[in-house]
């Protein structure tokens, strides 16, 4: 079944020039040009992926994300942000309240489609059947299939690249690892992330383990280097 991609944009151009592009490799999609209403559409739509205009004309881009990551079903849906703002504060914005990429206005469409292509198929690896489908680690259980992690009884809300980022922790504790090292084991060939995202992705990520973010237990800073995820006994 073709993957379906919402593209919520408000510029009729830009928008018919990415569904025409999408559509082109296969792709279904559906346009909205504005956030009012657009939660309802997506429940229904059910997407497997979400390209979001950051300056809508009924509201920004950055509530539309931070809606649909509390939704319980969408939750996890990669979200790409398009930004004609291409100042590193709205970057870093958009990647902490939830965002998984973003492409900075004006892009080419053949740069949106390899990352639409390579958030999909992160995805779809997470899914291969000869991974376990549970890793548990100390006080963690994380179920890939149901792409879901528990710390103790509680479930985290984590975005896609937090989900990734903590599994690649679970299933190597112990060791630093430098954030070039993470940003080839995470982000793998996106090569428009900079180390900086790691530190972003380092922080939310504490936000929703650690007790005290600021003296963070399992996840650490080695001076100089990197990070490190202690290994937690049960
Ligand atoms: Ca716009």
């Amino acid at each position: 079944m073709a993957k379906k991609i919402a593209i919520i944009e408000d510029e009729p151009e830009l928008s018919s020039l990415i569904e025409y592009n999408l559509a082109r490799q296969g792709f279904s999609t559906l346009i909205l040009a504005g956030s009012k209403g657009a939660m309802a559409e997506l429940e229904t739509y059910k997407p497997d992926l979400v390209i979001l205009d950051i300056m809508l004309p009924d509201g920004d881009g950055f509530d539309l994300c931070r809606s649909i990551r509390r939704h319980t079903a969408l939750g996890r849906v990669p979200i790409i942000f398009l930004t004609a703002r291409s100042d590193e504060v709205d970057r870093v914005l958009g990647l902490e309240i939830g965002g998984d990429d973003y492409v900075t206005k004006p892009f080419s469409p053949r740069e949106l489609i390899a990352r639409v292509k390579a958030h999909l198929r992160r995805g779809e690896s997470e899914t291969e059947p000869e991974v376990a489908a549970t890793v548990k680690r100390g006080p963690f259980t994380l179920d890939r299939a149901a792409h879901r992690v528990f710390l103790h009884e509680g479930e985290l809300p984590l975005t896609s690249t937090e989900f990734r980022l903590l599994e690649f922790f679970l299933t190597h504790p112990g060791r630093a690892y430098s954030r070039e090292q993470l940003l080839g084991e995470v982000w793998g060939e996106q090569h428009f992330v900079t180390p900086r995202t790691v530190d972003v992705h380092i922080r939310r990520l504490r936000e929703r383990i650690e007790e005290q973010p600021d003296t963070p237990r399992f996840l650490t800073t080695v001076r100089g280097f990197g990070y490190r995820f202690e290994a937690p006994q049960a």
